[in-house]
């Protein structure tokens, strides 16, 4: 099957695939013979028979934030480096900060990682910065690779990630808001918002169609 990507500047080209149980946005980041996985949902097969895992020399796997939808494909991986919020790692062990129970599922995943903690990180022939916001769970990070930020269930294009579920906060978020809202201001508005679920848009798009972004994350 032809994959065709979201984005494609000189050497770089990132894909997406929806992956079950929760329709997770799977993003695949390349270039030259770096590969980026972020958060793998179940089901990876049309990734795997679509990309020549092969041919990279350096890969690695990003996490978001630990909830079972986005944890649950790591295993389906081997010899990528996966990399962690530190302030989430707990929902690798505790399937009640993960979700899984709500999937009827006891999650739990003993795997080598490494964490990620606020700033600018390396990756082969990518360089990021991670930053945290909070609220969603207590450790979200995203991930700024400058003309596109993967954003996770932090913010979405019309909505947020939801804080009533366990270790989710309001207040927190409210707060998280207000940092994202005084940092998309030294963004272009061309730059893409890649989201952990729904649609891919622009911050542009963001501004104008995200009332919580709007009024400061105050309702
Ligand atoms: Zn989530």
């Amino acid at each position: 099957m032809d994959i065709f990507p979201f984005y494609r500047n000189n050497d770089t080209e990132v894909y997406l695939f929806i992956l079950p149980p929760y329709g997770v946005n799977t993003y695949v980041v390349m270039k030259n013979n770096t590969i980026i996985v972020v958060d793998p949902g179940k089901g990876n097969d049309l990734l795997f028979n679509s990309i020549d895992l092969g041919k990279y020399h350096k890969k690695g796997i990003l996490i978001t934030h630990t909830h079972y939808d986005h944890i649950v494909g790591l295993k389906e991986y081997s010899d990528f480096e996966i990399m962690i919020p530190e302030k989430d790692e707990n929902g690798l062990i505790d399937p009640s900060a993960n979700l899984s129970y709500m999937f009827s599922e006891d999650f739990k995943l003993k795997i080598p990682y490494k964490e990620l903690y606020e700033g600018y990180y390396d990756f082969g022939e990518f360089k990021f910065l991670a930053s945290y916001y909070p609220g969603h769970t207590p450790g979200s990070m995203i991930y700024d690779f400058g003309d596109f930020i993967f954003t996770g269930d932090f913010i979405f294009l019309d909505s947020i990630g939801r804080t009533d579920l366990p270790y989710g906060d309001e207040e927190t978020m409210f707060h998280s808001l207000e940092k994202f809202r005084d940092y998309l201001k030294t963004k272009k508005d061309s730059v893409l918002i890649m989201p952990g679920h729904m649609n891919i848009c622009t911050v542009k798009d963001l501004k104008d169609n995200n009332v919580f972004l709007k009024y400061g994350g105050k309702k």
